[in-house]
């Protein structure tokens, strides 16, 4: 794949992503699809700038990745196996989420 990422691929259930730089990151899916960053899941700001966390509901299906594809040059969309493939994750946002994992 161009730009950015080297190899992407579902192990299990992990989503392994290997960038150009050499950096290697797997991601669980259950916490991918927690942080799914669109408005339906994180919530929007409302006029006074206040975030409202919207209460998502998660069925078997929500943590099943059905696939996924690159958007331009800087993220990855999901599909999700419930429907849901509105959140767009960034390569930078990929690689913050793997920080928070251990190991
Ligand atoms: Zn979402």
């Amino acid at each position: 794949m161009p730009n950015g990422i080297e190899n992407a691929a579902v192990i299990g259930e992990e989503f392994a992503l290997v960038f150009s730089d050499g950096a290697e990151v797997y991601l669980p899916l259950p916490m991918l699809r927690r942080a799914c960053p669109c408005a339906v899941c994180q919530g929007e700001p409302d006029a006074l700038g206040r975030v409202v966390r919207p209460k998502v509901e998660y069925g078997p299906k929500s943590f099943g990745l059905l696939r996924f594809q690159q958007v331009g040059g800087y993220a990855i969309q999901f599909f999700w196996a419930d429907g849901h493939s509105s959140g767009i994750h960034t390569f930078d946002y990929l690689r913050r989420l793997s920080e928070m994992t251990p190991g």
